[in-house]
């Protein structure tokens, strides 16, 4: 017999719920909600929240501001330290953008593990670059280091920042895929950790803050599954010891057959409550939707 998910949960683990404010939650984000808050409670542990505004042209306060709201509303409360995220005012080291001392010193420890550099090429530049007649559809551009050697100036206006990865393959259990194997550096190539106009990437960003906020199981959707590789490789180049636990849950698919999204006409978490549903119908409706298992007893 399969072991279920149940046995197969670490005791006590840190999770994090992360959500980045560039729209509000529609039902996609109350099913990680479900999942991360779930799997946490059945397993004794805590969940951790925390802003991921790193994508300052696209992060909006009004929009951290409702996250908050919608929180409150379903009645997930975060753990420890990171529920001072809930009352306004001030920098927090749970929001990103008030973190650029901890990525900057991360970048230091990154340059005494690995070779670190500028790169200035744009995603035309890259595709012309790359052999586009050997990619699939679909399939992610490996970035083919074409600034590696022009020694170009960390941090100068229009330069970004890549690192190496190691050419290596990376296996890691996922709580309910179960085994994947993943080979980052054939993947994406160098990894970008900021971009030429100076935002921290999504990838650096949330690998730093793992190992900062001490985060032991991530509990995420399926469409980041092939992300975890280069954030286990990036974790160890920054001295992590053990890696996280991973779980990717099911994704709610919208109409167009593509995870759900705003553009795919998604409702607000707000106007689904404008609009008289209440709290459990809505934790429900998110945990059917991506089979989240009874046996959890959650619900
Ligand atoms: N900030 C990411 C999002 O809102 C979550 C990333 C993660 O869980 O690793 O999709």
């Amino acid at each position: 017999m399969e072991p279920s998910l149940l046995d197969q949960l670490p005791r006590a683990p840190v999770t994090r719920f992360a959500p980045s404010p560039t729209g509000e939650l529609h039902l996609g984000h109350v099913a990680n909600a479900v999942w991360t808050w779930g799997v946490a409670r059945a397993a004794g542990g805590t969940v951790l929240f925390r802003i991921e505004d790193h994508d300052r042209g696209r992060s909006r306060p009004q929009h951290e501001a409702q996250i908050l709201a919608d929180l409150a509303w379903l009645g997930l409360e975060p753990d420890g330290e990171s529920r001072s995220l809930l009352t306004p005012g001030g920098p927090s080291p749970w929001r990103q953008s008030d973190c650029d001392a901890d990525y900057r010193r991360a970048i230091s420890d990154l340059r005494r593990a690995t070779t670190v550099y500028g790169c200035s090429c744009s995603r035309a530049r890259i595709a012309r670059d790359t052999d586009m007649g050997q990619q699939a559809p679909g399939q992610e551009i490996r970035y083919p280091g074409s600034c590696r050697e022009r020694g170009l100036p960390l941090g100068a206006p229009g330069v970004g920042t890549r690192a190496v990865l190691p050419d290596d393959a990376v296996a890691f259990a996922d709580l309910r895929l179960g085994t994947q194997l993943q080979r980052p550096a054939h993947q994406s190539g160098d990894l970008m950790l900021r971009d030429a106009v100076g935002n921290w990437t999504y990838q650096f960003a949330v690998t730093v803050d793992d190992l900062r906020h001490g985060v032991t199981l991530v509990v995420r959707g399926e469409d980041l599954l092939e992300s975890t590789g280069r954030q286990i490789l990036l974790g160890q180049l920054l001295g992590r010891e053990a890696p996280a636990t991973f779980l990717h849950h099911p994704l709610i698919m919208g109409d167009s057959g593509a995870k759900l999204s705003k553009r795919d006409g998604a409702v607000s978490l707000r106007s689904l409550r404008q609009g008289g549903a209440t709290p459990t119908q809505v934790l429900r409706e998110a945990a059917e939707r991506t089979q989240f298992p009874v046996e959890l007893g959650w619900f």
